[in-house]
């Protein structure tokens, strides 16, 4: 029979007058390490809908879908934690830094469907104002136009924007699908979509 090492001795010596490693959660409650990865949230206010959190996720744990509900058109972004592995990818890459942050929490357990472990968020579209064509979502666009300061006159759909956002240019809703007046010169005070920006750009 091998003899114990001296090394595993010593440690087996310890281990009996110190306190155990393991914790007695669930009967008393745990509080992981502050690094620790746990559930990821997402935060209205710091989420733009740009949904780059959901390219990047290798569980394919975040999904997100664009739909017209009556005269607007919604991106509804939704982070499924049953599927999610809490790598962090979602925060680290996440454009604003505060659109979706992992918690502390960790467990998981539910009595209800593991489909139902789930959370979403929806993000209204700015849509095109000649063809109804979904553009960018509302907030992506004011979090693009404030990044860009005064580099945001250079583009006219983002310029129109901004000042309707400020007050100072009257708002125009267009309905989704909806396909306006022929494009013509009046048009390109209109915020468009790339494909009728070229078009009023050339018949004018
Ligand atoms: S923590 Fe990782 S797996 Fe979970 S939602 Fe974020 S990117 Fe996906
Ligand atoms: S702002 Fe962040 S959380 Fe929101 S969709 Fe973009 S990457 Fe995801």
């Amino acid at each position: 029979m091998r003899r114990p090492k001296v090394r595993e001795l010593k440690q087996a010596l310890k281990s009996l007058f110190s306190r155990p490693y393991t914790n007695n959660f669930p009967v008393k409650p745990h509080k992981p390490y502050e690094r620790f990865r746990g559930r990821p949230y997402f935060y209205q206010d710091g989420c733009v809908g740009c949904a780059a959190c959901a390219q990047v996720c290798p569980a394919n744990a975040i999904e997100f879908i664009d739909e017209i509900k009556g005269t607007l058109v919604k991106r509804r972004l939704t982070v499924h934690w049953d599927i999610c592995v809490s790598c962090g990818q979602c925060q680290a890459n996440c454009l604003t830094t505060k659109g979706i942050i992992l918690s502390q929490e960790f467990d998981y357990a539910t009595t209800e469907k593991r489909q139902e472990l789930k959370q979403s968020i929806e993000k209204e579209f700015i849509v095109c104002e000649c063809c109804g064509v979904p553009i960018i979502p509302y907030d992506q666009y004011a979090w693009v136009a404030n990044k860009l300061g005064p580099l945001t006159f250079s583009n006219a759909s983002l310029l129109l924007f901004y000042l309707r956002s400020i007050g100072l240019s009257l708002k125009e809703r267009a309905s989704p699908g909806s396909r306006s007046a022929t494009i013509n010169r009046s048009t390109r005070t209109k915020i468009l979509c790339p494909g009728c920006r070229r078009e009023a750009v050339i018949k004018s």
